[in-house]
């Protein structure tokens, strides 16, 4: 199936983002059964559609997935632990108790399902960085949750001493068929949830489950050039697999930490440095932030206020590329909000010398001021003249 545009998950379901497990479930049964294949043989539309919301209610009745999803979106979910449901069978191994009635709301406890091996589920967790580790590179420590196999019953969730034995109701496969109407499906075992053994004896470190929540810590480097939300994987360090299969990954979503001068835009940054208007016309030299410290930058004669000087060689790197963008100082002119009496003096003489010679780009901007808001006469008077009949000055 090709999903490459995908859904929101609510949308596909047509439930709202606070809709309960219960309302989840329900409008996926509703929706499984109106697109079901047997219903609309030979319908691929329909097919994907059935695939569609069995991928949508596999994340969203799960509280760790559905978490992942309303945080981080379908990029939370990429390489995750949804099934790939490339075949129509694989859904009712996943889900088929839904469809079978009587064992319905056990594909919501989760676990043991089928006898499959499986790769674990990915775990996720946030690792922040400054600016200046994102630009350079950095070894940072990250803690996060998953399930290790219990130490006690190493894994088996039977009580010490003692073994699972084979389900009797299955004879072990795991699997039954259930007839529903004119349904006739394979289900997952009732009584040993699709695992074919039976635990008589729980292991009380684990209550049977096999596995303890452990708290882990890693150190994971990352790479020069990184930005927000990208992931880095620690191949492996995700939750068990079941039945023999890999454990998943843990994956590290970048944060990364406001810096107090500098913003990113991709592999550029920018900055704002604040000159004063005789700085701007004489020219000068001015400190700019740069990742590595302040950094001496020639302002040339004549800038204008918003110029941008663009001082190449001083962004971020490209991850894993050769490029290195630029530093964009946008330079504000800032006018004194009070004077020293010299300083009045002096612009005061400037206002006067002004007034003389005026610039060539300021006449061009107040001639032509004039023209737009010169008064129109419908009786054909000379627009050219005032009501006085002096020329206009500009
Ligand atoms: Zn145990
Ligand atoms: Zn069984």
């Amino acid at each position: 199936m090709n999903m490459s545009a995908q859904r929101d998950y609510y949308e596909v379901l047509g439930v709202e983002r606070k809709a309960t497990t219960v309302q989840i479930t329900e409008s996926y049964r509703r929706l499984a059964i109106r697109f079901h294949p047997d219903k609309n043989p030979g319908d691929s539309e329909a097919a994907d559609r059935f695939k569609e919301a069995a991928r949508a209610f596999e994340v969203l009745s799960d509280d760790n997935l559905r978490a992942r999803y309303d945080r981080f979106g379908h990029a939370g979910l990429q390489g995750g632990p949804q099934h790939e449901f490339n075949d129509i069978s694989d859904i009712f191994e996943a889900f088929g108790d839904m469809f079978g009635g009587g064992a319905f709301g056990e594909a919501l406890s989760g676990g043991r399902r089928g006898s499959r091996a499986r790769k674990g589920r990915d775990v996720f967790c946030s690792v922040s960085m400054s600016l200046l580790e994102a630009a350079r590179g950095a070894t940072k420590t990250v803690e996060f949750g998953r399930h290790e196999a219990c130490g006690s019953c190493d894994g088996s969730g039977a009580k010490k001493g003692t073994q699972p034995v084979q389900c009797d109701y299955c004879a072990g496969r795991g699997q039954v068929i259930q007839q529903a109407g004119v349904f006739r499906l394979q289900t997952t075992c009732p009584a040993c949830q699709g695992a074919g053994r039976i635990i008589r004896e729980k292991c009380p470190s684990c209550s049977g489950e096999g596995l303890t929540e452990e708290q882990v810590e890693r150190r994971v480097t990352i790479p020069a050039g990184v930005d927000r939300d990208v992931r880095v994987r620690l191949a492996g360090e995700g939750e068990p697999g079941a039945n023999g299969g890999p454990p998943g990954d843990c994956y590290c979503v970048i944060e990364i930490e406001d810096h107090p001068f500098l913003t990113r835009d991709g592999r550029d940054l920018h900055c704002e440095v604040p000159i004063t208007f005789s700085q701007a016309a004489l020219g000068a030299t001015v400190q700019v932030p740069t990742l590595d410290g302040a950094k001496p930058l020639e302002i040339k004669r004549g800038t204008q206020a918003g110029d941008v000087v663009r001082v190449r060689g001083l962004g971020m790197p490209e991850v894993r590329g050769r490029g290195i963008g630029d530093l964009h100082v946008h330079v504000h002119v800032e006018v004194p909000k009070s004077l020293s009496p010299r300083s009045e003096q002096l612009l005061r003489e400037l206002a006067a010398e002004e007034q003389k010679s005026v610039s060539p780009k300021r006449s061009t901007f107040f001639s032509r001021l004039a023209d737009y808001f010169q008064p129109r006469d419908p009786a054909g008077h000379d627009p050219g003249k005032n009501d006085h009949g002096t020329e206009e000055k500009t």
